[in-house]
């Protein structure tokens, strides 16, 4: 097994990482921007480097500077966490090159995964139901017309190399297309370098289920559950639940088997997640694979007991996944996350600043991943993200009943925070019935455009 594990991330998710290390037995080295230098996952590495100044392409994102902070401390393996460096296949190249582990999949999959309409075909291929969409890329406005004609209004322009919500546009009828793909080829060039993008059936109020799968290097993938990640705005998700609430257990279980035999065919291996829509049938279509550790993986460790960041560390070092999960995967109770982000609970503009004073309650099946504390300041150059509050409980209701006890004593000031969105949305019979999609959040902002076409 490794000695010494490098975390090229920070916030709360090198917390995570710098934990499932130690109690490995892991020496830890954190990587750190000028302006990251007072924060705990600097303080609680065992070693430290600066690689540059707070813009992430100048320190998080740059890849000789992170791959020299490795060699320096002799570090073996790096941890991406999400974000910044995870889903870059140059990056794992590079790992491998300077014969450093990347601790996530090969550098082909991550890749394959990381060009959306590749990822459709190859999971269409190996037998997945994927939404009906254009043929791969679309190119022109005449291949762009061809395919939305084929494919039927409405639908959805995605950004080939898109995250994060961006770089779509939804299109309702024939007249509004041709604009709304300059658009979405405008803003995929300026988020992701790369104007491609491709086409899709757009579902009516759909609900997001993802698939959280682990695979090791001797080609064993397992699915440990599902997630609903319904609760969005901006496409975003805000909270996360396991199992979910509308899908019952045979075809979970069902699912389950075709999305493991899908990721055997790929040689998939590490921790990563598939993500579907569910149409208002109850009908699941693939629309992309995260070849990473997500923010929501949490409600996954509560529901299965399986340390999942543990386990990607063990399976980078070569330990075979029957070591580390016991199958069948046994889902005890419910768990659900809220993401406790510094932002406008009504406009969702970031709110970076200083925290003036912060409470985080420590409470019957409460978890809560954070790096933040009194007297610390959220910066404006990364994500919005404080907090992540986890409550698990027997079943669904008894994990609403805690993370709303624990939503009311958590504290938060000299910031704005989405925690009194979370408040009336826990509060919301809709909620407590499950009945939700993606749309959902949009009742509570009417005057925000909230949904896909924004
Ligand atoms: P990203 O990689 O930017 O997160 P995804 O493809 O995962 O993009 O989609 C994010 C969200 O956008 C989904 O959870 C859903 O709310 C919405 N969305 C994506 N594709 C469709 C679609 N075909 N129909 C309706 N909504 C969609």
């Amino acid at each position: 097994m490794f000695k010494k594990v490098l975390i090229a991330n920070r916030g709360e998710i090198a917390l995570r990482v710098i934990a499932a290390c130690k109690e490995l037995g892991i020496r830890t080295v954190a990587v750190y921007s000028e302006i990251d230098r007072g924060s705990l996952h600097v303080q609680m590495a065992d070693e430290a480097l600066c690689i540059g100044p707070a813009k992430s392409a100048d320190s998080y994102l740059n890849i000789p500077a992170v791959i020299s902070a490795a060699e320096i401390t002799d570090a073996e393996a790096i941890h991406p966490g999400y974000g910044f460096l995870s889903e870059n296949p140059s990056f794992a190249e590079v790992c491998q090159m300077s014969g450093i582990a990347f601790i996530g999949p090969r550098p082909e999959v991550i890749r394959l995964m990381g060009e959306k309409a590749e990822a459709r075909r190859a999971m269409k291929k190996a037998g997945l139901p994927v939404l009906p969409g254009s043929d791969g890329l679309v190119k022109t406005e005449e291949e762009a017309r061809a395919a939305a004609c084929a494919i039927g209004y409405p639908v959805i322009i995605k950004a080939a190399a898109g995250g994060g919500g961006r770089g779509m546009r939804t299109v309702r009828e024939p007249a509004e297309l041709l604009t709304l793909y300059h658009q979405a080829q405008h803003e995929a060039a300026v988020s992701f370098h790369s104007p491609d993008v491709y086409l899709e059936k757009y579902i009516d109020r759909p609900r997001h289920i993802e698939f959280q799968v682990l695979g090791d290097n001797e080609g064993n993938v397992v699915v440990l559950g599902v997630r609903e990640c319904s609760i969005q705005r901006r496409h975003q998700k805000l909270i996360e639940e396991s199992p979910s609430p509308r899908m019952d257990a045979a075809t979970r279980a069902e699912m389950s088997e075709r999305v493991a035999n899908a990721l055997r065919a790929t040689g998939y291996s590490n921790a990563g997640t598939v993500e579907f829509l569910m149409d208002q049938e109850g009908r699941l279509f693939f629309i992309e694979m995260n070849t990473r550790i997500q923010v929501e993986h949490p409600v996954t460790e509560m529901v299965t007991g399986v340390d999942l960041v543990k386990a990607q560390i063990l399976i980078a070092g070569g330990e075979p996944l029957s070591a580390l999960v016991s199958e069948p995967v046994e889902l005890r109770g419910h768990a659900i996350e809220c993401r406790i982000n510094a932002e406008n609970p009504q406009t969702f503009a970031p709110s970076a600043g200083r925290i003036t004073k912060f409470h985080a309650p420590g409470l019957v099946g409460i978890r809560v991943d954070t790096a933040a504390h009194a007297d610390c300041v959220i910066p404006p150059y990364y994500d919005s993200l404080v907090a992540k509050l986890i409550a698990h409980g027997r079943d669904r209701t008894e994990a609403i009943t805690r993370i709303e006890r624990a939503l009311d004593m958590f504290v938060v000031e000299g910031i704005l925070t989405s925690i009194p969105m979370h408040q009336r949305i826990i509060a919301d019979p809709d909620f407590l019935l499950g009945n939700f999609d993606t749309s959902y959040v949009q009742k509570f902002v009417p005057e925000q455009k909230v949904v896909a076409g924004k």
